[in-house]
């Protein structure tokens, strides 16, 4: 794992965060679904809320996802909206995207309830209910999707008591800050085009599903890694578990596998402008991401054999949150349907 290329540059106090400390407390984010506030601090202080470029944010994620893929997550989700409303903003803090509503997230304007109406002086009341909103636990900002007087717009809303935010206890990505996000006439300005809302939203989501993939690959490098080293140490009839076909040939898969897929992810972000990704590459990518991702960590539980199985073990962890992926930032088989519509094109 060591010597995979990077995506992008890290500061070296946020790469020693990532790959020093997080490991060490990982465990008890999942068992809590909680980042406590001290490790938030702490990556604030060391740049994970403004890394600049897309290949660098990419690369935090990643690095993140090696041992706790909801901390790659948080950072993400905030860095994808930051691109967005960091003009808007004062002072910096932790960004939530909210689309999805109650109805589902993959047909967003059929499903699009909360509304927008002018409050005067340039202000919008938003009211609706959102779920699965990532980083809502953390977040000092709402970008929101509503339907305004010019039809789906972006808004952004400073949190408030006209913000009641629900965390969700679900089975993956514990401690990304997941909840139900009522908002009762939450005071917010317009983030963007009127009318434009889902173009632009899904512009983000673009990015997103790049992240996506590389919180996959963090993840299989994850397993990897993990795999690799009780494959050297664990011995059966006499000889370590490395010396046999099976495992070697196991471990070779996710190698080669994780090593296109972060050569296509360094390829869409190489090619990156203003935040905006190739949708294709990053639908491509998120497919590949999330498959290496599943398959990595059941080869990793797989060769741990019963110990592979420990409630929030690193290997449990792994495969719970690599599940999320096929789901959030677009259904697999919406994806798929895209790649299939460029495909038939001649794409
Ligand atoms: C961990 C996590 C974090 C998330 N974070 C955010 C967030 O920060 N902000 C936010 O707004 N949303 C977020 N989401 C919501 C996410 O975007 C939605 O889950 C996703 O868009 C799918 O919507 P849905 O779950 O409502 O499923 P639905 O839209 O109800 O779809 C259910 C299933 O139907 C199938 N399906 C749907 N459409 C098609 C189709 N056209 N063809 C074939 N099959 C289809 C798919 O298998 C899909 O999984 C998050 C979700 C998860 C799991």
């Amino acid at each position: 794992v060591a010597c995979m290329p990077e995506l992008g540059s890290v500061p070296a106090g946020l790469r020693g965060l990532l790959l020093g400390e997080l490991p060490g407390i990982a465990g008890s984010i999942d068992r809590e679904n909680r980042v406590p506030d001290g490790f938030l601090e702490r990556l604030r202080e060391e740049g994970a809320f403004d890394l600049g470029s897309p290949a660098s944010l990419l690369e935090a994620v990643r690095l993140a996802s090696r041992s706790s893929p909801a901390v790659g997550h948080l950072i993400l989700i905030h860095g994808t909206a930051w691109c967005r409303v960091r003009g808007l903003v004062g002072e910096p803090g932790i960004v939530a995207v909210s689309i999805t509503e109650p109805g589902g997230g993959t047909d967003v304007l059929g499903n699009l309830e909360t509304r927008a109406e002018p409050g005067g002086g340039g202000r919008y009341l938003v009211s609706g209910v959102k779920v699965f909103t990532s980083n809502a636990l953390y977040a000092r900002y709402f970008l929101v999707l509503a339907r305004g007087p010019g039809g789906p717009t972006l808004y952004l809303a400073e949190r408030s008591d006209s913000i009641m935010v629900e965390p969700l206890d679900l089975t993956t990505l514990r401690g990304a800050g997941v909840a139900r996000v009522e908002y009762r006439a939450a005071e917010a300005v317009e983030a963007g085009t009127p009318g434009k809302g889902l173009r632009e939203a899904l512009e983000a989501i673009n990015l997103g599903r790049l992240g996506y993939a590389a919180i996959g690959l963090g993840i299989a490098e994850g397993a990897l890694e993990a795999a690799v080293r009780w494959s050297l140490e664990h011995k059966v009839f006499g000889k370590p578990l490395a010396d046999y076909q099976g495992p070697r040939w196991m471990l070779a898969e996710v190698a080669l596998e994780a090593r296109a897929l972060e050569a296509l992810i360094r390829e869409a972000a190489s090619e990156a402008s203003d935040c905006r990704v190739d949708p294709l590459k990053a639908a491509m990518a998120k497919v590949l991401g999330a498959r290496l991702a599943q398959r990595a960590s059941w080869i990793a539980t797989q060769l741990m054999g019963g110990r592979g199985l420990s409630r929030w073990s690193l290997t449990e962890r792994l495969s719970r949150d690599s599940r999320a992926l096929d789901i959030g930032e677009g259904a697999r088989e919406v994806l798929l349907d895209f790649i299939a519509s460029r495909v038939l094109k001649g794409g």
